[in-house]
């Protein structure tokens, strides 16, 4: 086995993927993987693992040390997210910790529906020979499902985690606050960024501070905020370190533009769960991401969408009213 493709937690460092400079990120976003958790939910939760088929020993690391005979016969009591990793605990106390990397994707079949077709922004692979794993699964409603991972570029990973161990675990350790839930406040961005003078858009992507935000949704809560991505972090905190207006405004609007991808993705969800089995990826729209050159769209501006590169990666927005 090549030596890059062992079993090394210190690898997990390599983890970020960057994406060429001026091409849509094909990685699945936060509000993606969200999507993809609240689809498998109802399959995963309570469901025994009958069997689990494991077809390569690597993905973008190889599996952990008895992947199979870890799960086989043990139940999921719950499914939920960190930044973009999916975590499904087991009842032995393992956690299943599931990524997809760029190109990864699950779909579910059961009995009544085992067909792949789709519609997608981003094509999801359904050629059946990148099938890499495949759980057999007797559901909390004693009916038969399988959850079957694809991932024709093999930058996703799966690994069994003890649960005790996680919060200190190399993945997981350094993770900043997660954006959708309750820790993401205008204070808690005034404590982040307190004498920061790093670009705020640089602030807003570095997950020691907060897990998972990505490129795309930094952009479009920039620009709804009215907030240049330019502009020292720490602008928006006061002399004496509280938030200022604009961090609240800022805050909301992060959670906002989540909450809206996620609901938008809600929508294909269902569509997809009755057509194909295939979950979470959806038509984005997006006010300033991939639009250079096109108006902008706060009412009133006259202004004009414009790309600029940050730490190695595009950033769209808009001159005029971003400041
Ligand atoms: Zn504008």
């Amino acid at each position: 086995m090549p030596a890059d493709k062992r079993h090394m937690p210190q690898a997990y460092s390599a983890l970020q993927v960057q994406t060429p400079v001026g091409r849509q990120s094909e990685m699945p976003e936060l509000p993606e993987v969200e999507t993809v958790k609240r689809g498998l939910a109802p399959a995963f939760e309570g469901a025994q693992i009958l069997s689990v088929d494991q077809h390569r020993p690597d993905l973008r690391f190889a599996f952990p040390e008895g992947f199979v005979s870890r799960l086989n016969g043990r139940t999921v009591s719950a499914l939920s997210r960190r930044s973009k990793y999916l975590l499904a605990d087991i009842d032995s106390g393992d956690v299943l910790v599931m990524h997809l990397g760029m190109s990864g994707s699950f779909r579910i079949e059961n009995d009544v529906s085992n067909e792949t077709p789709g519609h997608f922004e981003h094509p999801r692979n359904r050629d059946t020979k990148h099938d890499h794993v495949v759980f057999h699964l007797k559901t909390r409603d004693s009916a038969r499902a399988r959850i079957i991972y694809n991932d024709p570029r093999r930058f996703g990973f799966m690994d069994l985690i003890p649960r005790m161990e996680l919060v200190d675990h190399p993945l997981f350790r350094d993770l900043g606050l997660e954006p959708l839930g309750n820790d993401l406040s205008g204070e808690a961005l005034a404590r982040l960024f307190r004498d920061r003078k790093t670009p705020l858009k640089a602030a807003l992507l570095n997950q020691k501070l907060i897990a998972g935000l990505g490129n795309i949704y930094v952009c479009e809560a920039l620009w709804r905020s009215g907030l240049s991505p330019l502009r020292p972090a720490g602008t928006l905190v006061t002399k004496k370190g509280r938030a200022t207006q604009k961090a609240n405004l800022l805050a909301e609007n992060i959670r906002e533009t989540l909450q809206d991808a996620i609901k938008a993705g809600g929508s294909s969800l269902r569509d997809h769960a009755q057509t194909d089995g295939t979950l979470g990826y959806f038509q984005h729209s997006f006010a300033v991401y991939g639009r250079e050159g096109d108006a902008c769209r706060t009412s009133s501006c006259k202004g004009t969408v414009c790309r600029i590169v940050q730490s190695n990666r595009s950033t769209f927005y808009c001159p005029t009213c971003q400041r």
